[in-house]
């Protein structure tokens, strides 16, 4: 296995460092244990300078390389886990109820952490590798938040890449593809009011359940009907909520949802259509209704040259069976997004092997992809610094 040899070493200790974040896993913004921990490695392993803070939370290390070239590129991990119960039973399991590493951000953590060990006792690159750990990626934005306190121009970062484990891709694989990769993940929210009553009266009522129903129904057809067929989009409604008893027609309807695409011409037309739909259904019902639509992250867009190397940097650790260039893209979203508007970059999907899914109770990082990601990481960082 061409592996760094020094990274299979690595691997038992950042499978312990994975396991105590496992164990301790914090939410949003709210990382300020794991980002303590993590600095505290940093400092350990001899990082030139650490900066925490960034972001509210995030933490950056820069590690000097030999020679006098100031290039500097940034390799991020993200740190936050997920309000969810843990049922893994794994004797790493989380000890605070209600929260649980279930996308894995342990193990990016671990992973970036081993790399930054590796290359501080190497420095076999000229320039800087800026290893950038963020907080609220779940929902938070968080790498808008350090983008926005000027991440980039602070650290002098040129170029920007990305990593996340993929249950059901082999251990010991890579994913990548230039363009989008992950999606825009949008939210909506409808509001609908009728006129409550008596269940035993309903001539007398504005329904909001049955127009709630039409709604979810109409929604449908956004992306069986109105996408154009070769251009991906997911128009979930996840939340449906009304009504206090069995004979109470309710007089208001709560739904919510959310919308994925990789297009933003796609992007408008649902959200036009949610608006369309919605406002027509319940007109034609005598009901009122509100839209709320939110843009949360842009698309998670690869840049070319830098897929480029990424893929060579996989290539490198595991060879070419095992690195798919032209991988199917997530109808997931992905913060990164927003380090990509602001650098160009890649981000590449790892393999976890047959574990339980992302977001799933029962997900646990796979140990065994730690000194793959390491690899990478060395790697990457040692090629794009080698001018
Ligand atoms: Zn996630
Ligand atoms: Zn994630």
């Amino acid at each position: 296995m061409p592996l760094l040899n020094r990274a299979a070493e690595l691997q038992n200790e950042a499978r312990e460092w994975r396991h105590h974040l496992h164990a301790h896993p914090e939410i949003l913004y709210e990382v300020h244990n794991t980002a303590a921990f993590v600095a505290e490695k940093l400092k350990e392993f001899g990082v030139d300078e650490i900066v925490t803070g960034i972001g509210r939370t995030g933490v950056v290390g820069v590690i000097k390389g030999r020679g006098e070239s100031d290039r500097a590129i940034g390799l991020r991990a993200d740190m936050d886990a997920l309000p969810l119960e843990e049922i893994t039973g794994k004797p790493w399991a989380s000890k605070s109820p209600g929260k649980m590493h279930a996308c894995g951000h342990d193990g990016h953590t671990a992973m970036l952490l081993g790399a930054a060990k590796h290359l501080c006792e190497t420095r076999n690159f000229n320039g800087r590798a800026v290893v950038i750990f963020q907080p609220a990626e779940e929902g938070g934005a968080g790498a808008r938040a350090m983008v926005e306190d000027g991440l980039m121009e602070r650290f002098g970062i040129e170029e920007v890449y990305g990593m996340h484990n993929m249950p059901g891709m082999p251990l010991g694989s890579f994913g990548i593809r230039n363009g989008g990769i992950m999606a825009a993940p949008d939210k909506f929210f409808v509001t609908i009011n009728g006129r409550g009553g008596h269940a035993a009266e309903p001539h007398m009522t504005i329904d909001t359940i049955a127009i709630g129903a039409e709604i979810v129904g109409g929604l449908q057809l956004i992306a069986s009907r109105n996408a154009n067929p070769v251009r991906s989009v997911v128009v979930s409604v996840t939340q449906f909520h009304a009504g206090t008893t069995h004979n109470i027609i309710p007089e208001i309807a709560h739904l919510s949802g959310t919308v994925r695409t990789h297009d933003e011409s796609v992007r408008n037309m649902a959200e036009a259509r949610i608006r369309q739909i919605a406002a027509g259904i319940a007109a034609a019902h005598g009901a009122e209704v509100t839209v709320e639509y939110e843009r949360a992250c842009p698309v998670t867009s690869n840049h070319p040259t830098e897929t480029r190397h990424a893929a060579k940097a996989a290539i490198d650790v595991v060879g070419e069976q095992l690195v798919n260039d032209d991988v199917d893209p997530s109808m997931a979203g992905e913060d990164f997004a927003f380090m990509l508007q602001a650098r160009p970059g890649a981000y590449i999907m790892i393999g976890n092997g047959d574990t339980a899914g992302l977001h799933n109770p029962a997900y646990d990082f796979n140990d065994e992809a730690l000194g793959y990601g390491i690899s990478y990481w060395v790697r990457l960082a040692e090629q794009r610094l080698t001018e």
